[in-house]
């Protein structure tokens, strides 16, 4: 696949806490980190996402009385699934990975700091109409080809991948520098953004 110079790679949540053995891990978390290292090196651009909660975030199920980590409750803004505490701001589980080479990152973006709200998306919060700045960001400076890597595939992934695409953006998501957290919740993630005109690649096409 030919490099625009507009093409810029978007690393999703790659943190401590989504990794095998951290408080939230995705299986086999890690395995996306070499594929990005190689991406990250041949890329014109990269942008990384921060899931960046304040301590007791309302996503966490220690908040809600009588709850457990992945109970879905009623929240003012929809269904909200309920997760154990991660990615709590400052601490070395909201981290980026070991390993990631993060040095040619141009914009950090950090989502889910709102007390109230959760933020899958690195466009638009579970409110969905809190926009986190990304999508000008990008458009100011006209990096108009996304591809997506990162954690998981069946949670932020995807919520960025779909908006990205209704956000107007030419979007890919790399299949093998993704990994989900539940399989069935993977394969209908693959499955909605295809729908939705978002192109499947590996790193293969694109290194
Ligand atoms: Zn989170």
């Amino acid at each position: 696949m030919r490099r625009e110079p507009t093409d810029t790679l978007l690393v999703i949540d790659v943190q401590t806490d989504f990794l095998p053995g951290g408080a939230l891990a995705v299986p086999e978390g890690d395995a996306v980190i070499g594929p990005i290292n190689r991406l990250a090196a041949a890329f014109p651009h990269m942008v990384l996402t921060q899931d960046w909660h304040p301590p007791g975030h309302a996503s966490f199920a220690s908040r809600h009385a009588g709850r457990r980590p992945f109970d879905t409750v009623a929240m003012a803004y929809g269904e909200q699934r309920l997760w154990p505490d991660h990615c709590v701001q400052g601490t070395p589980g909201a981290a980026l990975a070991p390993g990631l080479q993060a040095e040619r990152a141009e914009l950090v973006i950090r989502k889910g700091h709102h007390p109230g709200v959760d933020s899958y998306s690195a466009f638009l919060e579970a409110d969905r109409r809190t926009r986190t700045g990304l999508a000008g960001y990008l458009t100011e400076r006209g990096l108009t080809r996304l591809f997506l890597a990162g954690l998981a595939t069946d949670y932020c992934v995807l919520w960025s991948a779909l908006d990205a695409r209704a956000a107007g953006f030419e979007t890919y998501v790399i299949e093998d520098a993704v990994r989900g957290i539940d399989r069935d919740g993977t394969a209908q993630a693959f499955a909605a953004m295809e729908r939705a005109g978002v192109q499947r690649v590996t790193s293969a096409d694109l290194v």
